[in-house]
């Protein structure tokens, strides 16, 4: 079964001062499987975050197909869960809070909430208080408030781009392990941008990699011994 599918996507943005319109990305095709954790990774430039937005929903291709379930993406919506480099959560909320935020605004009765947003919270690898604010957690618990956010209303997708870029290798390492753990344990489609080779064949069974200007899908690679050697 393919969950997310892209076919023949052609991405070109208007250029400034009468120069040629950039086409970022080029007759690219690419098929996530229903359930799987694929790293998608390529070089600073090469156009995976265009991809991202694309399946976000946040950009409408040039050309071609973005298909989710077999049924093109017309916009952002509660079945793509995402997660970015850039630090989003609510300051004046606590992780717990910032968890339970999406619940409110969907009726979700408050004992159910609050339930739901510690187990994910806890599966996430969250640890300690889970009452702290933003600013009194380190980067790496904010991506893991994040991420249990991001998984609040159950989306069948989880969208992330760079979301461990910035930090240090270890809390790379251990926030890694954390993402594992989620994906085994909820069975979610994951696309996982990184330019981080080495993150990618961590985590991915295969791995998508893309090569710029224009960008497209150079390869697939499935064999982890394979990846480490292709750079
Ligand atoms: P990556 O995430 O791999 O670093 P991006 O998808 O962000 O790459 O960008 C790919 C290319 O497209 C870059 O050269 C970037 O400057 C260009 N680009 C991205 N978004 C826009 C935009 N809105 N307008 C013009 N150029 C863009
Ligand atoms: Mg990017």
């Amino acid at each position: 079964m393919i969950k997310i599918s892209i076919r023949n996507v052609t991405q070109t943005f208007p250029a400034r001062g009468g120069a040629e319109p950039y086409t970022a990305l080029s007759g690219l095709d690419l098929d996530v499987r229903e359930g799987e954790l694929l790293p998608l990774v390529g070089p600073s430039g090469c156009g995976k975050s265009t991809v991202f937005a694309l399946i976000a929903g946040l950009v409408r291709p040039s050309s071609g197909e973005v298909l989710i379930d077999g049924v093109p993406v017309t916009g952002p919506a509660l079945d793509r869960g995402v997660v970015v480099q850039q630090y989003t959560l609510l300051p004046w909320r606590s992780a717990q809070a910032n968890v339970e935020f999406g619940l409110e605004a969907r009726a979700v009765p408050r004992r159910e909430r609050a339930r739901r947003a510690r187990d994910l919270l806890e599966l996430a690898g969250l640890t300690g208080d889970t009452e702290r604010y933003p600013s009194e957690l380190s980067a790496g618990a904010r991506q893991r408030v994040a991420l249990a956010r991001s998984l609040a209303f159950d989306p069948g997708v989880l969208l992330m781009d760079e979301p461990f870029a910035g930090l240090d290798a270890r809390t790379r390492e251990s926030l890694a392990e954390d993402l594992l753990r989620v994906w085994r344990h909820t069975g979610k489609t994951v696309l996982f941008v990184t330019h981080d080779l080495d993150e990618a064949t961590r985590l991915g069974g295969r791995v998508a990699v893309m090569t710029g200007a224009p960008g497209r899908i150079k390869e697939i690679v499935s064999d982890r011994e394979a990846v480490a050697t292709h750079g």
